[in-house]
């Protein structure tokens, strides 16, 4: 995504030549929160360490030219995404199409003029603003503002891959408002979705640092990733859960359990392995929901775990 740093946006310059980094410094320094580097370790090496927005990149260097930076760039899962424009005394159309063909986004070359490094630097930020913001919201859900399912799986799917090498236990809460076709039925479903949102809001605060990995994994269900957690982390967490919904005490005059809008919630631990895929994960915690909801709702099952 895109941290800024005073609300100007990070660009990287690259160049062995002092002389070019000042000159684009003058060009650029007024629009945007610049970093340098005169050779291609130590791009690669700031690159990481301050995921810029942009890398205007120089390619004939020595020791690693600029076409290598690039290919190393793009094979970071990270830095892959960050724009890079070559900038370069290279002029040769071979030599653009190499440069595109390497995935940059544009090639600009020396002697440059610089209001055209500007005007082509302010078009790809543009561009990568855009993707970003759609980036953010293919992961949002539209009614809550918390992550959507596909935001889990991706989630899921990264920490099941983390615990297969960390050999610590990771745990999922699966999350499930009881009688809520009741509720709408009752209040309405514009109360429903009211109700939703509340209750998205709720779940955030017992969940602290691991509230990056709450989210609506659909309907009235919602998904908690518990990376590092065991059995027993995880029912603490549940139980503030579900304490932080009483607290909601959303009225659910139409709930056969009580006055109030309770949920019932589904664990499932265990340490990660290449035996199985993530998903075995996500239906131990589905059929321990299930339970609870067999054995009267309102209350935490944790499912039997090969890791207990
Ligand atoms: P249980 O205690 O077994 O979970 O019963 P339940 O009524 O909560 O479960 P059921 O699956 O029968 O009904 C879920 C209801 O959630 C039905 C559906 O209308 C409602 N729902 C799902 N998504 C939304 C939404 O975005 N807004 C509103 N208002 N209601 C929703
Ligand atoms: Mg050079
Ligand atoms: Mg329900």
């Amino acid at each position: 995504m895109t941290p800024e740093r005073d609300g100007k946006l990070m660009i990287l310059l690259v160049d062995d030549a002092p002389t070019n980094i000042q000159m684009l410094n003058e060009t650029l320094k007024d629009g945007y929160h610049l970093f340098f580097a005169t050779s291609g370790r130590d791009a690669l090496r700031i690159a990481s360490e301050s995921l810029p927005d942009l890398i205007l990149l120089d390619v004939i260097m020595p020791d690693m030219d600029g076409y290598e930076v690039c290919r190393k760039l793009k094979a970071d899962p990270i830095l892959r995404n960050v724009p890079i424009i070559f900038i370069t005394a290279m002029n040769q159309q071979e030599d653009e199409a190499i440069g595109l063909e390497l995935g940059a986004v544009d090639y600009i070359t020396k002697p440059f003029n610089p209001t055209i490094v500007r005007l082509r630097i302010r078009n790809q930020i543009e561009l990568k603003r855009q993707r970003d913001l759609l980036a953010r919201l293919s992961h949002l859900d539209g009614l809550t503002a918390i992550p959507n399912r596909r935001a889990l799986d991706e989630a899921l799917e990264r920490e099941w891959r983390r615990g297969t090498r960390s050999l610590k236990p990771l745990s999922l809460l699966m999350i499930d408002i009881d009688h809520f076709k009741a509720y709408n039925d009752n209040c309405g479903h514009l109360a429903g979705d009211d109700c939703l949102r509340s209750f998205a809001q709720s779940l955030k605060i017992p969940l602290g640092r691991a509230a990056d990995f709450v989210g609506r994994y659909g309907g009235e269900e919602f998904l908690a990733i518990l990376p590092e957690t065991d059995e027993k982390g995880a029912m603490i967490v549940a139980r503030e859960i579900q304490e932080g919904v009483a607290e909601l005490a959303i009225p659910h005059p139409a709930s056969p359990l009580g006055t109030v809008v309770t949920a019932s919630i589904g664990i499932a631990t265990a340490v990660a392995s290449r035996e199985h895929e993530h998903t075995w994960l996500l239906q131990g915690a589905d059929s321990a929901l299930y339970q609870a909801k067999q054995e009267g709702r309102n209350r935490i099952v944790a499912a039997p775990s090969p890791s207990n």
